[in-house]
């Protein structure tokens, strides 16, 4: 593998290397590094914490709440769960940030059209404030159901209002922003190695976009605060130093990243369309005003394809959660089949390939169900080594999963073989532990069977209640008695 574990290169203004890079000691004593792929140094590097006394920083961007949430941002939630659950199996205590986006993320990434809440409000009938609420709360219920472990904060932009504008004001004063008639503009041309995180070619962007510049002094500038029109009330709309409006896309992470996590942390995740604007600009804003390139690693989940056309909101139709759920899928399922792609590979949906995966997961719940418990067996070592090897390059989930049904399928002690793929649950969330069979339905004339015969045995009607017995049998039951009533046994074919 190559791997630079060194401080990625800069340009002309390279971020201050901060802080202790000394690992802490792993709780699996395994001393398998555990290398990720870092999009600002387009490298394979080696994780250590920043800081040896604190937990991992971990920033997550987290969903514009205008709408549900569909399969594909789904995909990126859970590999940043893997992620936390690897980081997690390497001994790192987490300080997980998700922002929740409830007001300033346009229509277009350009700083253009119309902010998404206000579309959404106009689109249902209900207030802006409203759909947040009952958005953000369909994530967090979908989020349960895939068994993403939560957030330790998910601050909403609306409630960071002060933090945002006292951040922009910050920037002001050092130079990077100016006005025009819509809001308050980043000048990128301050930064001699703005867009390094995309490889941004910025001569070739500018030459290529000068017509539609507007008021705006280069391509790639973005808002901080735009002003509310002067013809339309908008519902979400604060007082500023520079006139009422809202705040940019891009401002509320730097600022609700610097007041959870600091300036300078160790991961920062999104998905992959995140790379050239949305991540480009944070650090932009963070390196104008702390110097630092906001976070120490920044992974990208690449995206699930629909027809290998990319998965959109945007797009009108999309797959939630729950329509899998509708036609009989556990949303555990599509988890396994996130688990069976690279997270750094496009994944393409389809119902078969949902198919296979849940008859993975049924089968590896089965076959972990019928395996004795005993909590005074250890994993065996040998595939635990295994299993971190292939998590730690980098999230090898597929393999980790190669991995998992070899020690399932080779001849370990049934004991053994339970331990050691309870471990490994750990970081795929399949809740293996406690999983329970359905429970087929007893049908309705059996259950008046079964009770006229504890009524028969209750008044000792002995002939009655075998008689009662035997047609039980016939119907495919057994019935055993127990101190407080009794129970019914689907009868071995
Ligand atoms: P949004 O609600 O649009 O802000 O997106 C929430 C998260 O989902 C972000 O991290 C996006 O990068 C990610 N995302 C959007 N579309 C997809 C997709 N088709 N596949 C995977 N991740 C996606
Ligand atoms: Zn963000």
């Amino acid at each position: 593998m190559t791997m630079s574990a060194e401080t990625p290169p800069r340009g002309a203004n390279p971020a201050p290397s901060r802080g202790s890079a000394a690992a802490k000691p792993h709780a699996r004593g395994n001393h398998i590094p555990l290398v990720l792929y870092d999009n600002y140094a387009r490298a394979l590097r080696e994780f250590a914490p920043l800081h040896a006394d604190k937990p991992v920083g971990l920033y997550t961007c987290g969903p514009t709440v205008y709408d549900y949430q569909h399969i594909g941002n789904y995909r990126t939630f859970l590999f940043e769960d893997l992620l936390k659950r690897v980081l997690g199996w390497n001994g790192y205590d987490v300080l997980h940030v998700m922002n929740v986006t409830d007001v300033g993320h346009l229509t277009s990434d350009a700083d253009t059209g119309e902010d998404k809440m206000e579309k959404g409000s106009r689109r249902t009938g209900k207030t802006a404030w409203n759909i947040a609420a009952l958005y953000t709360e369909a994530f967090v219920d979908d989020l349960r159901a895939l068994n993403v472990i939560e957030p330790d904060v998910m601050p909403r932009a609306t409630a960071h209002i002060p933090e945002q504008i006292a951040f922009i004001a910050d920037l002001e004063a050092k130079g990077y922003a100016y006005r025009t008639s819509d809001g308050i503009y980043f000048d990128t041309s301050r930064q001699p190695d703005y867009g390094y995180l995309a490889r941004l070619d910025r001569a070739g962007l500018d030459a290529g976009r000068r017509v539609d510049l507007g008021e705006k002094r280069n391509a790639t500038d973005f808002a901080l605060w735009k002003f509310s029109p002067p013809d339309a009330e908008r519902q979400m709309e604060w007082d500023s130093p520079w006139g009422v409006g809202f705040p940019g896309w891009h401002i509320e992470c730097s600022a609700m990243a610097e007041r959870y996590l600091g300036d300078w942390f160790d991961i920062h995740c999104g998905g992959e369309d995140h790379i050239p604007v949305h991540h480009t600009n944070e650090i932009a804003q963070t390196e104008a005003r702390s110097g630092t390139r906001l976070a120490n690693f920044w992974m990208h989940g690449y995206f699930l394809l629909e027809g290998d056309a990319k998965m959109a909101k945007s797009a009108g139709e999309f797959l939630r959660l729950k329509a899998l759920v509708d036609r009989g899928y556990d949303p555990l399922a599509y988890r396994y089949l996130c688990l069976t792609g690279h997270y750094r590979s496009q994944l393409n949906f389809t119902w078969d390939a949902l198919d296979a995966a849940a008859t993975g997961l049924a089968r590896m719940r089965t076959a972990f169900h019928a395996l004795p418990a005993d909590a005074s067996v250890a994993p065996d070592e040998g595939f635990v080594a295994r299993f971190s090897a292939a998590i730690n390059d980098d999230l090898n989930a597929p393999r980790a999963l190669a991995i998992a049904w070899e020690a399932l399928r080779g001849d370990l002690a049934p004991a053994v073989k339970r331990a050691t793929l309870a471990r490994f649950d750990d970081v795929f969330g399949f809740a293996l532990s406690t999983w329970q069979p359905a429970q087929e339905a007893i049908p309705g004339e059996v259950e008046t069977l079964a009770r006229a015969r504890a009524a028969a045995r209750k008044a000792k009607q002995w002939a009655d209640a075998d008689r009662l017995r035997g047609e039980l049998q016939n119907a495919g039951y057994d019935v055993e008695d127990k101190p407080d009533g009794y129970a019914l046994k689907r009868r071995e074919k």
